[in-house]
Formats: C-alpha cells, structure tokens, sequence
C-alpha cells in the first residue's frame, strides 16, 4: 500500500471513531481534519501514530494533543470565516492549522514560549502553504496584546485559572476556552458579554501539559 493510501485509510478510520464517539459532529470540522493532515505535524519517530486517538509526544517533553480533544476543542470554539483567532501553545502547529483552515481569510495568532516548538510548527505550517498562522515566540500566559481584540481565544496548556489578560483581549461577545485546574482538568468555554463572563460550557477529565509564565503555573 502507498503510503498516502496508508494515511488515508488511517483518516478516514480516525474519522469514523471520533464521530462514533461522538467528539466530531460539526462537517466543517470534519473537512478541516481532512485537509490538515496530522502526519504532516508529528516528529518523524511518531509517524506511525499519527492517526491513533492519543497526545504523542513532542520535543521539550510537550505533545501533540489527542485528534479526540483537538476535534472536540474546536468544535466548541464555533470559528467563523474571517475571524481573528489567539491561540496559547502553538506546539506542532496542528491546532493553529486546523483554526487556520476555519477562518478562511481571517488570522490565527499563536503564542509559544519554546524556540524550538516555535520553529518546528513554522516549519510544518510552511510545508503546507499555510500563510495565515502568525506564530510569536513569548509567554502567551500574557497574551499577544498587540493584536487583540481577538474572537476567539483558545489556550492548550493547563492553567490553575484563566489568566486575566486574556479575558481583557477578547472581544465583547467572544469566546475563550481553556482546560483548569491542577492534576486534571476541566475544559472550560466562556463569553465575553457587556455584564461580564458568563459560562458556556464545562467538561472534566482531560490532562494537558500546564501552561507557564508569569500567569501560568508557579
Ligand atoms: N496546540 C498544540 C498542537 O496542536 O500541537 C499542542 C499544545 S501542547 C499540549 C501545550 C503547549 O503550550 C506546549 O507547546 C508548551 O510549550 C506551550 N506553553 C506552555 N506554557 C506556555 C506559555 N506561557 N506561553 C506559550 N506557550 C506555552
């Protein structure tokens, strides 16, 4: 079998598990996943996991997040075409891509705090022809103030609480999802409305690697 073959087969078996289980039920997340291959962001020593539902380890002792919770990530963040998307942890770039490919001509900014990580998910992004990911080097525990407001705001590192400058950067009638707490975590969606935070939706049991910087893990 060819290789392209193999991932396709793997897709598509991927696919069917993640709607089985019910994570991806939204077609345009479904496209996204299939025009972003994940095989094209994992180390080369992981390319024969790329499609099994599991975090995969990146340098740094940082990974690559479960397609499950990726899947599921994104459908609760509702992107729409034209957006301007802030993201903390950019890691391989799979996530960025897949926001990237959402927002159509709209913008996916992505904070991450390792050089290497940083030049890693460029690389991938650059691969793909992908010109609307900005990845900033930085501690995004802060933000990317410069380009805020932000529609969205997506952070994929573990935070005791959603760091405060971040909520100040999305937009009034924005979304922000994060996993808090400590051990493990519960994915938390918010919106920004005039009368201040209100909570969209709150899920337990999901483990991220924690997200540091000054309004990170001490
Ligand atoms: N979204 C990534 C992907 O698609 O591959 C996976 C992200 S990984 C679970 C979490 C990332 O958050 C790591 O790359 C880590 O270095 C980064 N991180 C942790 N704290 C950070 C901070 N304060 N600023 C920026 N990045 C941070």
């Amino acid at each position: 079998m060819s290789i392209e073959k193999k991932y396709h087969t793997a897709i598509n078996d991927l696919i069917i598990h993640l709607k089985n289980s019910k994570f991806l039920t939204d077609t345009r997340v479904e496209s996204a996943l299939r025009n972003i291959p994940r095989h094209k962001f994992v180390p080369e020593s992981e390319l024969d996991y790329a499609y099994n539902n599991e975090p995969l380890p990146l340098m740094k002792n940082q990974t690559i997040s479960q397609p499950g919770v990726v899947t599921r990530m994104t459908e609760w963040l509702d992107v729409r075409e034209g957006q301007k998307i802030l993201e903390i942890g950019t890691g391989s770039g799979w996530q960025s891509a897949i926001l990237s490919y959402l927002v159509g001509k709209g913008d996916v900014y992505s904070v991450e705090r390792h050089p290497e990580l940083a030049k890693f998910a460029q690389e991938n992004l650059k691969k793909l022809n992908i010109d609307n990911v900005h990845v900033v080097l930085g501690d995004g525990s802060v933000g990317y103030p410069d380009e805020s407001p932000y529609d969205r705001i997506i952070i994929t590192a573990a935070c005791t609480e959603i760091p405060l400058p971040l909520i100040d950067q999305l937009d009034e009638g924005g979304l922000i999802l994060a996993p808090v707490g400590d051990s493990s975590q519960s994915l938390v969606l918010l919106q920004k409305t005039s009368k201040g935070m209100i909570e969209i939706k709150n899920q337990s049991k999901y483990v991220f690697v924690p997200l540091h910087g000054k309004f990170g893990k001490k």
